[in-house]
């Protein structure tokens, strides 16, 4: 049990991370930031599920499971305390909520739920906070080092989404 959470948190699949792909400003800065720039991504890019007042919960691009989700806050914070009341509140109600969602299309067996806070705990993107939910089912770390190293369809993870994005319910 130890070793499987160990490899489900273990943030050796955002080869991105490194990658080409890098901004010029790396991604601590708004400009750079993943988190900062996914809400006003648009076409095959956008991968934003739901959005809030203050949070919203988007696909994981580089998943461990499929219907990988992510709530962020919109504001560019990095440690859980600084949340304030109202994105700390609304940031456990979209986390309520993906499980339901991710439930109901998929009946998912159980989910590891939470957030990595700094690079020294494994936060890919230390510098904008996300709570991970991703779901599992029996079985499914075996594969997971598998799909890690997998790039997933653009097409699949559009999707995923949209089955989400569906099934979301419109007060969030
Ligand atoms: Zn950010």
């Amino acid at each position: 049990m130890r070793d499987d959470l160990e490899r489900l948190w273990t943030p050796y699949r955002m080869a991105y991370i490194s990658g080409a792909d890098r901004p010029s400003g790396g991604y601590d800065t708004p400009a750079g930031c993943p988190f900062c720039l996914a809400p006003r991504a648009a076409g095959v890019d956008r991968l934003v599920v739901a959005t809030g007042e203050q949070v919203y919960a988007v696909l994981n691009r580089y998943p461990y499971n499929p219907g990988h989700l992510m709530v962020c806050p919109y504001r560019h914070v990095a440690d859980y305390p600084d949340l304030d009341p109202a994105e700390a509140a609304e940031l456990a109600g979209f986390t309520q909520t993906a499980m339901r969602v991710v439930r109901q299309v998929s009946e998912a067996h159980g989910f590891n739920i939470g957030m990595n806070q700094g690079a020294v705990a494994g936060a890919g993107i230390a510098a904008h906070l996300h709570q991970h939910v991703v779901p599992r089912w029996g079985g499914d770390s075996n594969f997971m080092p598998v799909i890690g190293l997998t790039k997933v369809l653009p097409q699949l993870l559009a999707d995923t989404r949209d089955l989400l994005a569906k099934a979301w319910p419109a007060a969030g």
